[in-house]
């Protein structure tokens, strides 16, 4: 690839205020210093936690800040090595310093583990006192919340051995599920050449304009995927069967138990967000008639669902994309555009495409002593500028938040996308007013539509169907046709009669790796984005008094739960109204999108079934 035809050559961010090079000595005289407190740290506190009536506060508080302040020079050492890696996956000399990092660690960690099992061991009666002990205020969340896992760890032995035995038992059938999904072949006909494409490249094809591609995609995908059926559905059979088995072991009281727990969320507020998701499945419907129509089709199957319409939008030159996502979030907040310019200000930000830097994009905070960092790769589509506003929105809730201490800075999954979905919104609403062509006002919004709804139907679809799939699977065995059976279930109620659906699609549970790896994660993309929508309707209803109760909220990082954190916000996780309010968001959005598709339909003079917008 040519780095000189992109924009943001030479955008690079500056990682000497972690470490000067792979080879800097303070590297290893960091990591030999972590080694050697965290032995004096083992030495001065085990047995000293656990010990009979429990510590005294000022013990903890000592404990705890030691702990803190060794984490923190980790994280220094293992950022660097992650982002170093990051910015050239290709040299080996950061891969050798990613991987003995990476080893020292886990070495390091496990010298002061004692710790959080120690304190486990502190009896109800004990540890709530401390807990409520003014000395320990600034830590009461993390003394909280390590202690949800009570109830549910195991004796020392015996966790040592599930995790030796992990190894070869259920992180195997995962690997073996990665091994042969990334290996898969599928073959495909394109431009008069026959291919071998990845799984990630056929499922790429879903967005291309050509309607009998899409479909011989999709035929292909499903096609493939069949005739590994015997090993998918055993992989799947036999995790599900071993969730199942760790939760009666850890006294779990239901498969999302373990999930919800480490979430910081009840399984009722769960259950009502899902429900409210469900009953605004007909708003999905309707906007898959719209698609239709604007398609020229009668009904959409399901490889149409992310067909292209409109036009695209201009490409943006990485200052350009810089200038639009700073005023976006200027118009919301001078706090919002303060603390994204000192990403490009201060060399925070790596956004130049070169070979050998990692693909993709993420935003690094590693704990509040350091800054952010963003990786994103700048090609100059719109993607590309709703990807730059939504890593920045990570940037700047991980710089709002650099006042808490590292054990009070990381949110849980739930509300880890809070700044980034919300500065995505923001940029979109602005690229939406100053944009005057209409057909790309249309795919803008369509854009965002379909985002929305993977984020937030899919995802409640998926949740069900695992559901389904753990009520089941208590009965006995799975076969193939078993879990397809479900799997249709469970998508029937999105789609309705708006979708048509292929014969391949039953196979459609057997790609998705959140299955295998990290089984009931999809409702928190739900709970993510339903609560960035509804937060977003709120600013729009409430203007300006809304904006200091945001920042607030992302000074505030994981100071506390996240329902005592949205408190202040008005926010009820257990109020279905709430829920509510991010599908009137949406509603609001394929309103918009219904409205143009009428405009350019008449516009183009050919009546609303016109299909080459
Ligand atoms: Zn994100």
């Amino acid at each position: 690839m040519n780095t000189q035809t992109y924009s943001a050559t030479g955008v690079r961010w500056d990682l000497s205020d972690l470490f000067r090079s792979h080879d800097d000595p303070a590297i290893a005289e960091t990591l030999d210093g972590c080694r050697g407190r965290a032995e004096r740290f083992a030495e001065r506190y085990r047995g000293t936690i656990r010990a009979p009536g429990g510590p005294t506060p000022e013990h903890l508080l000592a404990a705890i800040r030691e702990l803190e302040a060794l984490q923190a020079d980790l994280e220094r050492a293992g950022a660097f090595a992650g982002l170093l890696y990051a910015s050239d996956t290709t040299r080996p000399e950061h891969r050798d310093l990613r991987e003995r990092i990476e080893q020292r660690l886990t070495e390091i960690g496990n010298l002061v583990l004692f710790f959080e099992l120690e304190w486990l061991d502190v009896p109800d009666e004990h540890a709530q006192p401390l807990i409520d002990h003014p000395v320990l205020a600034g830590y009461r969340h993390f003394l909280r919340q390590a202690r949800r896992m009570r109830p549910h760890t195991l004796s020392e032995p015996e966790e040592r051995l599930l995790n030796e035995r992990d190894n070869t038992g259920p992180r195997a059938f995962g690997r073996l599920f990665t091994e042969l999904t990334s290996n898969l072949g599928f073959p495909f006909r394109r431009n008069g050449k026959d291919e071998r494409l990845t799984l990630s490249e056929i499922l790429a094809l879903s967005h291309e304009p050509d309607r009998s591609v899409r479909r011989a995609a999709h035929e292909t995908l499903f096609e493939v995927l069949e005739k590994h059926a015997l090993v998918l559905t055993f992989v799947y059979d036999t995790l599900v069967q071993d969730h199942l088995t760790i939760d009666r072991l850890r006294r779990f009281p239901h498969p999302m138990a373990s999930r919800h727990v480490a979430n910081e969320i009840d399984a009722e507020a769960v259950e009502r967000m899902l429900a409210v998701t469900e009953r605004n499945y007909g708003e999905a419907q309707r906007y898959f008639r719209v698609k239709a129509r604007l398609l020229g089709l009668p009904r959409l199957a399901l490889y149409d669902l992310y067909a292209p319409v409109g036009a695209e939008m201009s490409r943006s030159t990485f200052e350009a994309a810089r200038g639009t996502v700073l005023s976006a979030f200027d118009a919301f907040s001078p706090v919002f555009s303060a603390a994204a310019r000192r990403f490009f200000e201060g060399r925070w930000i790596d956004a130049e495409v070169r070979p050998g830097k990692q693909n993709g994009a993420f935003c690094a905070s590693p704990s509040p002593a350091l800054h952010p960092y963003v990786l994103c790769n700048h090609t100059g589509n719109l993607r590309d500028v709703m990807t730059l506003a939504h890593e920045l929105g990570h940037g700047v809730h991980g710089w709002l938040a650099r006042a808490q201490t590292l054990f009070n800075y990381d949110t849980p999954l739930t509300t880890a996308e809070t700044a980034s979905v919300f500065g995505e919104f923001l940029v979109f609403d602005r690229l939406l007013a100053t944009e005057s062509d209409p057909r790309v006002q249309l795919a803008l919004l369509c854009g965002k539509i379909e985002d929305a709804f993977a984020t937030v139907f899919r995802q409640a679809v998926l949740t069900r169907f695992e559901q389904a799939v753990f009520a089941r699977r208590r009965e006995g065995r799975f076969t193939s046709e078993s879990v397809c059976g479900l799997w249709l279930d469970a998508n029937r109620p999105y789609y309705g009669d708006a979708v048509e659906f292929t014969d391949g699609y039953r196979w459609g549970w057997s790609y998705i790796p959140h299955f295998i790896h990290s089984r009931f994660y999809c409702y928190s993309y739900v709970f993510g984005e339903l609560l960035v929508l509804s937060l977003y309707r709120q600013y729009k209803e409430e203007g300006a008094s809304f904006i200091p109760k945001y920042i607030a909220l992302l000074e505030a990082g994981g100071s506390n739960s996240p329902e005592a954190l949205l408190a202040p916000l008005g926010v009820d996780f257990h109020d279905p109204a709430f829920w509510q309010k991010g599908f009137d968001e949406i509603r609001a959005l394929v309103d918009r999108a219904e409205a143009l598709a009428e405009v350019l339909a008449s516009q183009a003079g050919n009546g609303p079934s016109r299909g080459a917008l």
